[in-house]
């Protein structure tokens, strides 16, 4: 029941409200609680403060009406396994990292997190909700029975996290490297061996030795597993992931069920998770990344070399996918916008970011 509802058959009296008949299903239907699974365990920065933020908004936002009941990667189904969950019914909806599904449902999906050489943060948002983004992400939707929307930035990703200088892209040769997505299929086309371990598992694999380095989020997630503990060297620069987004999926019948202003809520939410998410990562990056550094990591830039390496690979995986109809179309579309968002950006803030660092170094 809408609170309008309420308050009118509130002023009509108990005993009117009960006469017609209706007050109590319309009550019973208005109140509802949504099962939505996750890819990461409770508590994991950046990532998992995304989906808690979407779901105190949605709460916040419904009065009530809506309420999510969040099941963390492995409580109700494995990390990788809730787009099968949502897609199928057995979960109403995921919080996720759409790319995870490039390789096992459909190669548009990796534009909806991050491909290689793409979009940062900023661009993603224009992208999404001023370039076609949105709508393409609905497209594919409609192919799996889901409604998704992006919920979360990660901001810029750090190349990661090595036992090793890279100083050359021949040092990427045989290199045993947690990464997923698009990025790390160009990753193996620089000769690395590539895996995709889950979020939950990364410090136990370098730790146990099974891989050479791994990426994650940025200094601020990558801190609370403790990474710092188990490699020396962090890349902060990285080609894999400029901006990555979230995404909130809902199974697309269940999403048919709610009132429009219920729709209007989950889509707002996700919005505003996605620009708090954002800010979230660029406000607490740099005091991490000196606190990483009191603690020993030696902060580095990979050379020019690596990073042309790096570009030709990643030409090479997007075009790997191109005999895809809608990944082309896709592809297409996120290109275009970045392009155009960039040819502005580039003479307006990066100008400007420029001259202020300049000036403020010469200033003081
Ligand atoms: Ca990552």
């Amino acid at each position: 029941m809408d609170r309008r509802s309420f308050l009118k058959n509130s002023a009509l009296g108990g005993t009117a409200a009960a006469a017609t008949g209706l007050a109590a299903p319309a009550f019973a239907q208005g109140n509802r609680t949504l099962t939505m699974v996750t890819s990461v365990p409770d508590g994991f920065a950046i990532f998992d403060d995304a989906a808690v933020k979407f779901i105190d908004l949605v709460n916040s936002m419904s009065g009530g009406e809506l309420t999510i009941e969040k099941k963390a990667a492995g409580q109700l189904v494995g990390a990788f396994e809730v787009f099968d969950a949502v897609s199928s019914g057995q979960a109403d909806m995921y919080h996720s990292a759409d790319y995870y599904f490039g390789g096992s449902q459909h190669p548009g999906y990796y534009f909806f997190t991050a491909v290689p050489f793409g979009a940062t943060g900023g661009e993603m948002i224009s992208w999404y909700q001023h370039g076609g983004g949105k709508e393409l992400h609905d497209e594919l939707g409609q192919i799996f029975g889901l409604k998704s929307f992006i919920a979360g930035n990660t901001g810029h990703q750090p190349g990661g996290w090595f036992n090793k200088e890279i100083n050359s892209a021949a040092d990427l040769q045989g290199l045993k490297f947690r990464m997923p997505g698009l990025g790390g299929k160009a990753l193996g086309l620089t000769g690395a061996s590539v895996q995709n371990v889950p979020g939950g598992e990364i410090y136990q694999a370098l730790a146990s030795g099974a891989i050479d380095g791994a990426e994650w989020i940025g200094p601020f997630a990558d801190e609370r597993l403790g990474l710092q503990e188990v490699c020396d060297y962090y890349y902060t620069g990285g080609m894999h992931e400029p901006g990555s987004a979230l995404t909130a999926a809902m199974n697309r019948e269940v999403w048919e069920t709610l009132t429009p202003s219920q729709q209007a809520i989950i889509e707002t939410a996700a919005m505003a998770t996605h620009h708090w998410s954002l800010s979230q990562s660029n406000a607490n990056n740099g005091a991490a990344l000196e606190r990483l550094k009191a603690q020993g990591t030696k902060v580095l830039q990979f050379p020019d070399d690596v990073w042309d390496a790096f570009g030709k690979a990643a030409s090479e995986a997007l075009d790997e996918n191109m005999d895809d109809e809608l990944f082309a179309r896709i592809r297409a579309s996120q290109e275009a916008s970045v392009a155009s968002t960039y040819s502005w950006t580039s003479i307006s803030d990066g100008e400007f970011q420029a001259q202020r660092a300049r000036y403020n170094a010469a200033n003081g």
